[in-house]
């Protein structure tokens, strides 16, 4: 089958489009024919390599899948071949203390399919391996494209605002890159749990894009001050649940807008892990600062029920062909881009 791998850690050009074996399925795993992958950062991190990370190469990147279920292992029941289905993307061993109490991503086996699970595995290609638990029911009001774009992301964001912040109805919320992937599910997810929902972004072209999302106040960050307009917006009181993944730039602005006793919630650190935190503003204004990282099977199928009822739509930027995942993930890293971006084998 074609695939695109890399053999060595290193810019866009290390990806290769190139024949490899067809997956087999072993006891409890199915092989999905794959019609669309969703691009992630992930990506990215596992492409450039992580200090104190190994990856398994050659290797194939992608935690976002949606196709047909072509064939199934032994001992496989619950799906069979030619259901429609996308991937839950978090790998774990199902057995243990963490994972019945559904604490997945605390799993000593925990890990990300397609970031750290290889060699030769994950969703760039014609046709990918998951265990059986791991394919679940595509909503069926999607097209391919729509649903490769949507699980990692919505499980990430359902985690992040309905589990660990525990958004509430009538609260103010600002969400860094409201048009990032875990952005616009932020935005429609807030605002479906009743929350006001401050947007920012670093164009007017993305910021009418929240606004049509459900986003209520609009801030551009290249031309405003996020703390004034946040300020402004919420009587001088500041934000509720600040949702964070950017890191280094925003962190100290994301303290400054919380209001007393307010919570932060983040996922990531796209502009880098070094951030300051003030500490007087922690203890006196008794904030709350919440890690958080991916979710469990049950919170990606909750959240698939609110993409089925249509609380949440998957929002497409671009689709590329397979064998131009380096353009797909040149677009990612540039920013320049609304939306999930999405290859098609
Ligand atoms: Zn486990």
């Amino acid at each position: 089958m074609r695939a695109v791998t890399f053999h060595e850690h290193g810019d866009v050009g290390v990806l290769r489009y190139e024949d490899v074996p067809e997956p087999v399925p072993g006891p409890g795993e199915v092989v999905i024919r794959v019609r669309a992958i969703g691009c992630n950062y992930n990506d990215l991190w596992a492409r450039r390599g992580l200090p104190g990370m190994k990856f398994d190469l050659p290797h194939i990147s992608g935690s976002d899948a949606a196709g047909e279920i072509a064939a199934v292992g032994p001992g496989v029941s619950g799906v069979k071949a030619g259901d429609a289905v996308v991937v839950h993307p978090s790998i774990s061993c199902r057995t243990c203390e963490a994972c019945t109490a559904g604490q997945e991503y605390f799993c000593r086996h925990f890990k990300i399919w397609g970031f750290q699970t290889g060699p030769l595995d994950g969703s760039y290609a014609e046709y990918a391996k998951v265990p059986a638990a791991n394919a679940v029911p595509k909503p069926a009001r999607l097209t391919w494209e729509e649903a490769a774009s949507i699980p990692l992301v919505l499980l990430t964001t359902y985690h992040m605002l309905v589990t660990r912040a525990q958004l509430r109805t009538g609260e103010w919320i600002l969400v860094w890159g409201a048009t990032s992937g875990i952005g616009i599910v932020a935005v429609q997810l807030a605002r479906h749990m009743g929350a006001s929902v401050v947007a920012v972004a670093g164009s007017e072209e993305k910021l009418a894009a929240a606004r049509d999302l459900g986003a209520h106040v609009l801030v551009n960050y290249k031309t405003q001050d996020v703390v004034d307009e946040v300020r402004k917006a919420t009587g001088r009181r500041g934000v509720d649940v600040v949702f964070e993944h950017t890191g280094q730039e925003t962190w100290e602005r994301s303290l400054r807008v919380m209001a007393w006793g307010a919570r932060l919630v983040t996922c990531g650190n796209t502009t880098g892990f070094q951030a300051i935190t003030d500490l007087r503003f922690l203890f006196n204004k008794q904030l709350s600062l919440l890690g958080s990282h991916q979710g469990n099977k049950a919170e990606l199928m909750a959240g698939l029920r609110l993409v089925e009822a249509g609380h949440i739509k998957p929002v497409v930027g671009k689709v590329f062909p397979l064998r131009e995942a380096a353009a797909a993930q040149t677009a990612i890293e540039t920013g320049n881009k609304i939306g999930k971006i999405v290859l098609v084998p």
